[in-house]
């Protein structure tokens, strides 16, 4: 495929645009001025058009394809929301922040308040700040919060650091370290959930918080998630749930309930806007009260008369997490899926999530090793070691899964699961689907015992076959493709 500079021709327009009738008066230094065109591509407007689009046929989306893919709930998210979050698209963000912008924008401060009540009624916390802009940031907000609570009760010298299970997501450990602790790391017990026995032998008084992803990225719900938050607030820790892929307990469980004291939710994986891609994403995080006085700011407070106001005088806040109120965008259109749903409408999501879990794990259970082999919640976790004994790995099959149109399930995640394979299916996909998927793995299971050649050689049907994955992150060059 041509690079669009290639198609270039000198003179070649897709639009025309008036001559400008405004002088030129720029505040900007004369050294920061353009001396030259900016070098962009002559091209027609067709040219253009047939060149994003071919582009565009090139990338794997939930629109396209099947999409299993484990820990990251990438399922379909429905159209309706954009035009929901399309309706807020005058409303600048500045607005509500001017002075007596507030009451001028009293609908909008209004969805971000409900959206904020209905998450603190999901989660069972007391109140929510919409403002971190991801999962991982939402981490770095909650343990952020934590910090600032032990500071506020005069504990900060004394707590040094925060307790991770070993089967956490990255951002768990990465997240606590930013804000300024070591981190414990706990192994998984054969069980296939945070070893108890050693969690007790780690605790100490030191300890400021424990995060905990419930169902882990096993897709196992730990059976004895009470006792560890009752035993981490014994030695005054906090606990922190990680809260991205709620799929699995919506409606079902509330990690308030359980007693954890901070969660942060993906509203891009569980709540209307489709993961990935590099975003826009919202981590909302929620606290209890004990926590309240330390959320980032401003803050959306109701008065005795019910009018929305920001609240900016807080003292106790760790500050600004976010310009303005954070991804305006992907709230709105939580806001939107929420209502769409109702409160059966989410409980039936997770209870289809589950359910397509369990099915896939039960019918590729003969074919595949399962380590774990409790009920799963929204993913299972595969091991492609019965391959491997003919030299067939989980990449393999990955790229095998490619050839058939299928996105590959996670693979090598979570890392203590030798050769994973992470499949969630969601709560969005029809049994049909699931069917089809699940022949192709059979067919891959089969094909790796009678001609694991055809695995390694895979995928055939792509622009680019295998990749040095280390050197494409490190020196991106997509233009080069095709
Ligand atoms: C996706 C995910 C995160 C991080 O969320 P980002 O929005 O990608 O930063 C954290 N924990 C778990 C379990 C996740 O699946």
């Amino acid at each position: 495929m041509q690079l669009i500079y290639e198609k270039s021709v000198p003179g070649r327009r897709g639009v025309k645009l008036p001559a400008s009738d405004v002088p030129v008066a720029s505040a900007l230094p004369a050294t920061l001025l353009r001396t030259e065109p900016a070098g962009l591509a002559e091209v027609s407007e067709l040219d253009l058009v047939r060149h994003f689009t071919n582009l565009s046929r090139r990338n794997f989306s939930v629109d396209t394809n099947f999409y299993p893919l484990g820990s990251c709930t990438m399922k379909y998210n429905a159209k309706v929301l954009e035009n929901a979050a399309a309706l807020f698209a005058p409303f600048h963000p500045m607005t509500a922040l001017l002075p007596g912008g507030a009451e001028l924008c009293q609908g909008t401060l209004g969805m971000l308040y409900d959206l904020g009540r209905m998450l603190a009624d999901i989660t069972g916390m007391d109140e929510v700040t919409p403002q971190p802009l991801a999962g991982a940031h939402g981490e770095l907000t909650g343990i952020m919060l934590v910090s600032a609570y032990h500071a506020a009760r005069g504990n900060s010298g004394k707590k040094k650091y925060v307790v991770v299970p070993d089967s956490s997501h990255g951002t768990n450990p990465a997240s606590a370290a930013m804000a300024g602790y070591e981190i414990v790391t706990i192994p998984t017990a054969p069980y296939g959930d945070m070893d108890l026995e050693l969690f007790k032998a780690a605790m100490s008084d030191e300890v400021a918080a424990v995060m905990m992803t419930c169902p882990n990225t096993l897709g196992l719900f730990n059976p004895h998630i009470k006792e560890i938050c009752d035993i981490a607030h014994s030695h005054d820790a906090l606990m922190y749930y990680d809260g991205a892929n709620l799929n699995a307990i919506m409606g079902k469980v509330r990690p308030g309930d359980v007693g954890f004291d901070v969660v942060h939710v993906n509203l891009h994986k569980t709540f209307g806007t489709p993961h990935g891609g590099g975003g826009p994403g919202s981590g909302p995080v929620g606290v209890k009260k004990a926590l309240i006085p330390f959320l980032p700011q401003p803050r959306i407070v109701r008065d005795d008369n019910g009018t929305l106001l920001l609240q900016t005088d807080n003292k106790g806040t760790v500050g600004r997490m976010a310009n303005f109120f954070g991804n305006f965008g992907v709230m709105a259109k939580a806001y939107a899926y929420i209502i769409m749903l109702g409160r059966e409408g989410l409980i039936r999501a997770s209870e289809q999530a589950v359910l397509n879990a369990n099915y896939i794990k039960e019918r590729l259970k003969p074919y595949y090793d399962l380590p774990y082999k409790m009920t799963c919640m929204h993913e299972c976790v595969f091991s492609a070691s019965r391959q491997l004994e003919h030299g067939v790995h989980a990449i393999d099959i990955a790229k095998f899964l490619i050839d058939r149109g299928y996105h590959p399930p996670t693979v090598y995640f979570p890392m203590i699961v030798k050769e994973a394979i992470m499949i969630e299916p969601t709560e969005t996909e029809s049994k049909a689907t699931m069917d089809a998927f699940i022949e192709t793995m059979i067919e891959a299971a089969k094909a790796a015992e009678n001609n694991p050649q055809a695995l390694h050689d895979a995928p055939l049907t792509m622009p680019v076959s295998r990749l040095d994955e280390t050197k494409a992150a490190r020196e991106q060059n997509v233009c080069c493709i095709g």
